[in-house]
């Protein structure tokens, strides 16, 4: 075997290890990359589903809207005053 070749053989690894740290920066990092975070997609019923308010009759996006659960119902309001009011008159 000459030394040519013994030279070459060892730069040969050298090169490929090199390429391996360049590929692979930080050993560990691999989990991170398998963490990602589905993507966010809106289903139909996210999109501005209205409700009505019963005080006021006005028609406001259920994710804004005040909730209020009594007997079993689900009622919504625009707004704080007008679930007081609901509250007062309804018992
Ligand atoms: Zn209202």
């Amino acid at each position: 075997m000459s030394l040519i070749r013994f030279a070459l053989f060892f730069f040969l690894v050298y090169v490929f290890f090199k390429l391996l740290k360049r590929l692979f920066p930080k050993q560990g990092s691999e989990s991170r990359q398998q963490t990602k975070k589905p993507s966010f997609t809106p289903g139909p019923r996210q999109v501005n589903e209205m409700v009505q308010d019963p005080v006021c009759k006005v028609y406001v996006p259920k994710k804004e809207a005040l909730r209020l659960d009594k007997a079993g119902k689900s009622y919504y309001f625009c707004c704080r005053s007008c679930l007081d009011k609901f509250q007062e008159t309804k018992g």
